[in-house]
């Protein structure tokens, strides 16, 4: 059986104590472990980060694994999918990083579809930095620099994804991993771009336990049918990522479309490259 010890490695975790990126680490390496029993290849996962605190995760994860640049995650794990369809490809990101720096490149990952899980670790505030307003910060955030309250009311990125055109549109908590394992696990599975805003308090900086454990609650099946759109649009303007009474967690909508990866390589896999073969490409077209 696999367990979660196989994935550790022997990198120093670093973060703050009582940090939420640690129930985002543990649930991840536990549905690795869970997803290796029913078949899943470690050898064909890719985990890939952005920059800041979250990015560290990489190192904490026995698989392969891409440290890209601020903001720029979409883009190397759309080119990872396209040079090699069979890897199974999970991106983790910042809130700065995706909805800030990035937020381009997030939009476009989610209207082309790219067959890839996007994870963001969404504190709200930057901590690597030490405390500024991100752009999911509430609206009066006090921090480094917005010692007078930010002005700026947040974005919720629930239903820019759901307007982007994302098929796999999530929300989860870190304080609830065993709910958040099943988040990941849906969206690994799931045949599209699959996004996961994860609130994730930032102990040193934003500590949000007590708030998100007072509010969240789960959106269950039965009752939600989350291949309703505009019911997804409702649930998500329930909280605007400032205060509220109820913050809704689970799949807010999940619907499958041919994928950008399957639509552009109509099934073609791209030919394992060779030192050879790439000095024959590059003498070609240079
Ligand atoms: Fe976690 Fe915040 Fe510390 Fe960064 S600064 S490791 S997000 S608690």
């Amino acid at each position: 059986m696999t367990t979660v010890k196989e994935l550790e490695t022997y990198a120093q975790n670093t973060w703050c104590p009582g940090c939420g990126n640690f129930g985002i680490l543990s649930s991840i390496k536990k549905v690795l472990a869970d997803l290796k029993e029913e078949g899943l290849d470690l050898s064909k996962v890719v985990l890939a980060s952005g920059i800041g605190c979250h990015a560290k995760i990489v190192d904490y994860v026995k698989v392969n694994s891409f440290y890209s640049i601020h903001g720029r995650v979409p883009p190397p794990i759309t080119g990872i999918k396209l040079a090699n369809p069979e890897l199974v490809v999970i991106g983790h990101a910042g809130d700065g990083d995706a909805y800030g720096e990035g937020i381009e490149h997030l939009i476009f990952s989610a209207k082309r579809n790219i067959n890839v899980t996007f994870i963001v670790h969404n504190n709200r505030v930057y901590g690597l930095t030490t405390g500024q307003f991100t752009p999911t910060s509430p609206s009066g955030f006090k921090g480094r620099s917005t010692p007078g309250g930010s002005p700026e009311d947040p974005l919720n990125p629930i239903e820019l994804m759901l307007s982007a055109g994302a098929g796999f549109v999530a929300r989860g908590f870190a304080g609830k991993p065993k709910h958040l394992q099943r988040l990941m696990k849906a969206g690994i599975k799931h045949q599209g771009f699959a996004f996961i805003d994860v609130l994730q308090p930032c102990f040193t900086f934003y500590n949000t336990y007590d708030f998100y454990n007072q509010r969240v609650y789960e959106l269950t099946e039965g009752e939600y049918d989350s291949s309703d759109r505009e019911a997804a649009f409702a649930r998500a303007g329930e909280w605007a990522y400032g205060e509220g009474e109820r913050i809704p967690i689970g799949i807010f909508y999940q619907v499958e479309r041919p994928t950008y990866d399957e639509k552009l390589l109509k099934g073609r896999i791209p030919g394992k490259l060779k030192p050879g073969n790439i000095r024959s490409i590059l003498e070609k077209h240079i």
